[in-house]
């Protein structure tokens, strides 16, 4: 008999898979470039199916978005109901409330209100439209809207970007100027999370093991304990990739792509760090979300 939970970790899967067709699609193409099959990239086929993937995709990502809460909620739901209980129990009667207050109650607060506020602004924000009453030079081949330097053209949106990042599938929207900074935010606190859930899951998966409590070591501690170790090593790699890839001025998009990027070519690496999370002096307030206000980056191209 299959439970609804495995219907439903299938179904995520499809999913996923659906979402991530045309970036595997994309990989297969710069593959087939590099042993010498540049022309496929632009056949009337190859254009088709891109199409294709690209349509079928956009239709996944809400069920994608779903997914992202459901991870984030799924998480929040474990730590109050199984994690805090187990370190209420083994707390005892010593100081067992300023304990869970201050390992359990206010870092998972401000974890959690930081990660679904840079999650909303992410999925929320425009990414960074250019101008339309611009005077420009070149135009957008795909929306014939004016096309400044430093933009491109998502094709799931089919809207120009400045300095597109990528198209999310997570978020369902475009990764540009405008929401850079609440994105890589949203993959920070997302880190900050995890390592958080793996400190508390190797610390109570030891106290099962000592029998130093009187609740069970079920088969879901276990599963939780591995669960959060892949999640760190897989967002601490993706965290590692943003901060590389804004250091260098590339952007996801080419760096998948295999193609030099133009993002803020002429500064230094330090100065590009700035220009898309805000001046180094204002990132304290990004430990109160309320805070990280959305002139902070209009304040940042100012101040360099
Ligand atoms: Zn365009
Ligand atoms: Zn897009």
């Amino acid at each position: 008999m299959v439970d609804a939970l495995t219907v439903v970790l299938y179904g995520l899967i499809v999913i996923c898979m659906l979402v991530v067709l045309p970036l595997l699609y994309e990989m297969i193409l710069t593959v087939a470039a590099a042993l010498g099959g540049g022309h496929l990239r632009h056949s009337q086929r190859s254009l088709r199916i891109a199409r294709l993937l690209d349509r079928v995709s956009d239709y996944s990502e809400r069920g994608i978005q779903a997914m992202v809460l459901g991870m984030i909620f799924g998480p929040i739901y474990v730590h109050y109901q199984e994690v805090a209980p187990l370190f209420a129990d083994y707390a005892g009667e010593h100081d067992s409330t300023t304990h869970i207050v201050l390992v359990h109650l206010l870092p998972s607060v401000w974890i959690n209100a930081n990660m679904l506020y840079n999650f909303y602004r992410a999925c929320k924000d425009s990414p960074g439209l250019p101008d339309d009453d611009r005077e420009c030079a070149q135009q957008c081949a795909h929306c014939r809207k004016p096309k400044p330097p430093g933009t491109h053209h998502c094709g799931t949106c089919n809207q120009c970007v400045v300095d597109l990042d990528h198209h999310c599938p997570f978020t369902a929207n475009c990764v540009g100027r405008g929401n850079y900074r609440s994105f890589f935010l949203f993959v920070f606190y997302s880190w900050i999370a995890t390592v958080y859930a793996f400190w508390l899951s190797v610390t109570s998966h030891a106290l099962c093991h000592e029998g130093r409590s009187e609740l069970v070591c079920n088969q879901w501690r276990l599963r939780i304990y591995y669960l959060s170790m892949l999640a760190v090593v897989a967002l601490t790699a993706f965290l590692a990739l943003m901060v590389y890839l804004t250091l260098v001025g590339r952007s996801f998009r080419t760096f998948m792509a295999g193609s030099r990027s133009d993002i803020y070519p002429n500064e230094r690496p330090w100065n590009r760090l700035q220009l898309r999370l805000g001046p180094w002096r204002l990132w304290w307030k990004y430990l109160i979300p309320a805070l990280g206000d959305r002139n902070t980056i209009a304040g940042g191209l100012r101040a360099i």
